[in-house]
């Protein structure tokens, strides 16, 4: 406590004494070494549990204990043989039990691993990316916003870091955060020259030196008293259960009523007739109905993984069969996000790329400013940066303006980060005679920024429209001269318009078919983006999402609607523009209170509430943050709409098959009481022995249950529309054909009784 207490006390280069390291991070020798020393920086619930207890805890059941005990009497009273079957068919059910639960933990548990977090960290002096769980003590992180944080720290350099440190403190504001050493003790909250572990970067950069990992951080204090760390149970499983349990309270009433009859009609013996009831109950009682969920449900994610769908939440799955809305990204997901620029204009005129001319006196001022407000970098190492920057880039390297040479001359003093809330960037850099402002952003949040006359206005905003009208994304440009390099937003004003460049993002080649396969499926697609709506109505129109009948609109038409307008709205729309976070949310609750059940994808911080909101939420694996990665259900590992298609596909076949084996585990249990039912009321000698039934519960309840539930997957569940929403699956027309499969089985059973019995067979409490 004391050494922890004296973190945000000291100066960094104490603390780089104390824990033998340095501001350049550990070597990848020392990470390794020290990784061994403190472990991998994971919390460990208290939840796992050893192979062991799992198969303990399937004779933990109260009806497999009575039927021990049961058993145990039977053979003390003389009945060894019977005993020794029912515990051996008994062991065998626990064993088949535990194989199959040890499965289902494992196919989870890669699942976890699969989105565990990763994290930027120095190793060598170099940044490179790695499994949250292997940092470690004495490790420099480095941190932007949208990061989750791994590990607690302390912060060796901050740019307006901001975090979000609620699951901590309680506090739901991000905290601000700074450098210098806070002396005195204080609480967690105002550890401001900290980091912790579950708390995420809502803004700014930032490099922090690992203190402690795992258990040892503040996160893990709290996990360790918090032990269940349990998957928590999806609806299905939750309705499942319920009707489970009701129906095994019909089933032992008629156990009871059964054995009541043996011993007081048929005067038959005390113990085979409670042996025999309670048998039928473990038989008839469908304990396996959740269990299958959850094991066809975590096949099934592993299936989805490969295709690169990989699922955070077990519900995400089951939903994915009912999803009827996906809204979905424009840049990157319905696109390839590769960006090349297509045109100029600058000086009043149009200019075809291939006429770019870094030595024109009028074009070079936009191209200088498109290379220094860029954070790309293009190389012989390859393309760093965000897509729209990189096309800037390499529009400078393609026409012999060195990137490395200008930013040199030029160099960068301060800077506003691109914001896509703002949808500007600005920089500023040392000119020979003073510093130079230049901002980038959105036509027309820029326009409204810069000095202009009505009729260059006029001008500028035709060409906008003439480009974006084309399927081009249009970025426009400005500059000023200001006083210091202490930049602020208010600095954005009073602009000189440079110019503006347009860019191709050509749409992904899967996106029209799978587009297609959406709407042939019942499915409704929506791009809802942050581009211009001209730009993204020629994409959506392109791939087929915006149609004959439906409209592209600015998201700032949904601000003066009530959310009674919005939902009759909302079916209108294919396309949403220019949309901020809080649009997106309320896209997704209109379609909700339509009775919808809706996918929503997200990258930024700011998405993180639609993706709660969405019944759904699709985080991108690519270029999405770890914020938006831990609020989403699923995670696209290739960022592309194709992909949910393909996830909804698979989600409709595993929905379709936990059908099936629930149909199976419910008809058969059905027959068997039926059967014994029948025999009861017919006064006919009993049909099955209790070893019989437990061995027909051991052959024919999970593994055919278990086989029908991983059937091969068909294209066939896309012809059929989605599921109602609030739909069960136990609804009227599942339970008849229960009903009738489990009388035509049982009728079956019966004739093959009766015809035994007049060939002379004897009844099966005469075979033990
Ligand atoms: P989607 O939501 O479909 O991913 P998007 O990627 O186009 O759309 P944003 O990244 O929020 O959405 O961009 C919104 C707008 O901001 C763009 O239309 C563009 O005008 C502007 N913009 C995008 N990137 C930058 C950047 N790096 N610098 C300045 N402005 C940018």
């Amino acid at each position: 406590m004391k050494q922890e207490k004296q973190i945000w006390q000291k100066t960094s280069a104490e603390l780089f004494q104390d824990l033998d390291c340095g501001a350049e991070g550990l070597s990848a020798r020392k990470a390794a070494e020290r990784l061994e020393r403190y472990g991998p920086n994971e919390l460990r619930g208290g939840g796992q549990r050893s192979v062991l207890r799992i198969f303990l805890e399937q004779f933990a059941d109260f009806l497999v204990v009575i039927l021990i005990a049961a058993a145990v009497v039977s053979a003390v009273l003389g009945d060894a043989e019977s005993a020794v079957v029912i515990l051996a068919v008994i062991t065998m059910n626990a064993v088949l039990g535990t194989v199959q639960t040890v499965k289902a933990a494992a196919s989870l548990d890669s699942l976890k691993r699969m989105s565990a977090p990763t994290a930027k960290v120095l190793r060598d002096g170099q940044a490179v990316q790695v499994p949250g769980r292997e940092v470690t003590v004495g490790d420099v992180v480095l941190l932007e916003a949208g990061d989750s944080v791994c590990a607690d720290g302390r912060l060796l350099e901050c740019a307006s870091l901001k975090c979000a440190e609620s699951a901590l403190t309680g506090e739901s504001l991000p905290v601000e955060k700074e450098t210098a050493a806070i002396p005195g003790d204080v609480p967690l909250g105002d550890r401001k020259n900290m980091v912790f572990s579950g708390s995420f970067v809502s803004y700014g950069r930032a490099r922090f030196l690992v203190t402690a990992v795992g258990m040892d951080t503040e996160m893990g204090k709290i996990a360790a008293l918090l032990k269940n760390t349990e998957e928590k149970k999806t609806p299905l499983q939750v309705s499942l259960d319920q009707f489970g349990r009701r129906l095994s309270a019909i089933i032992l009433a008629i156990c009871a009523v059964l054995f009541a009859v043996s011993v007081l009609v048929r005067h038959e013996n005390v113990m085979n007739a409670f042996l025999f009831a309670v048998a039928l109950a473990v038989a008839a009682i469908p304990e396996a109905l959740s269990s299958i969920v959850t094991i066809v449900l975590s096949f099934g994610t592993g299936q989805m993984a490969k295709e690169n769908a990989i699922i955070r939440k077990l519900q995400a799955v089951e939903g994915l069969g009912s999803v009827s809305v996906i809204c979905s990204d424009k840049t990157g997901t319905l696109t390839q996000n590769r960006m090349t620029v297509q045109k100029l204009y600058t000086g009043g005129r149009v200019i075809p790329v291939e006429e770019a001319d870094f030595s024109d006196p009028i074009q070079e001022p936009l191209l200088r400013a498109a290379l220094l407000c860029s954070d790309a970098t293009v190389n012989g190492h390859g393309e760093v940066g965000d897509p729209t920057e990189t096309a800037l880039v390499r529009l400078g390297k393609d026409h012999g303006f060195d990137e490395e040479r200008t930013r040199g001359r030029w160099s960068r003093l301060a800077e506003l980060p691109f914001d896509s809330d703002r949808k500007l960037m600005s920089t500023v850099h040392e000119l020979s005679g003073g510093l130079l402002l230049v901002t980038k952003g959105a036509v027309d949040i820029l326009l409204d920024r810069t000095v202009v006359s009505p009729a260059e206005r006029a001008e500028i905003e035709e060409v906008n429209e003439r480009f974006s009208g084309e399927g081009l994304r249009v970025l426009a440009f400005a500059c000023r001269t200001v006083d210091s390099a202490a930049v602020s937003l208010a600095d954005e004003t009073g602009l000189t318009f440079l110019g503006l460049i347009a860019m191709m993002d050509p749409p992904r080649a899967e996106s029209k078919a799978a587009v297609a396969a959406c709407i042939s499926a019942g499915i409704r697609p929506i791009m809802i983006t942050g581009d211009h709506r001209v730009t993204a109505a020629a994409i959506a129109r392109e791939i087929g999402i915006l149609t004959e009948g439906t409209e592209a609109v600015d998201g700032a038409v949904l601000d003066g609607m009530s959310d009674e307008a919005l939902r009759d709205f909302v079916p209108k729309v294919s396309v949403y523009a220019r949309v901020s976070p809080e649009h997106k949310i309320r896209i997704v609750r209109a379609w909700q209170d339509r009775g919808s059940l809706v996918a929503m994808t997200g990258d930024g911080v700011n998405d993180a509430p639609a993706l709660k909101q969405a019944d759904i939420g699709v985080a991108m694996g690519v270029t999405g943050t770890e914020v938006a990665k831990d609020a989403a259900g699923m995670v696209l590992a290739d960022d592309n709409f194709a992909t949910i298609v393909q996830a909804v596909k698979n989600g409709r076949n595993v929905y379709a098959n936990i059908k099936r084996a629930i149909q199976f585990l419910l008809s058969g249990n059905m027959a068997g009481i039926l059967t014994v039912l029948y025999a009861s009321l017919m006064g006919l000698p009993v049909p099955f022995a209790a070893v019989h039934l437990l061995f027909i519960n051991l052959l024919t309840d999970s593994l055919p249950a278990i086989a029908l539930g991983l059937e091969p997957h068909t294209d066939a569940v896309m012809a059929e529309k989605p599921r109602p929403r609030d739909e069960g699956i136990l609804t009227r027309p599942f339970l008849t054909s229960v009903a009738v499969e489990g009388a035509v089985i049982a009728l079956a059973a019966i004739l093959a009784f009766h015809m035994g019995l007049s060939h002379g067979g004897a009844a099966a409490d005469k075979v033990r």
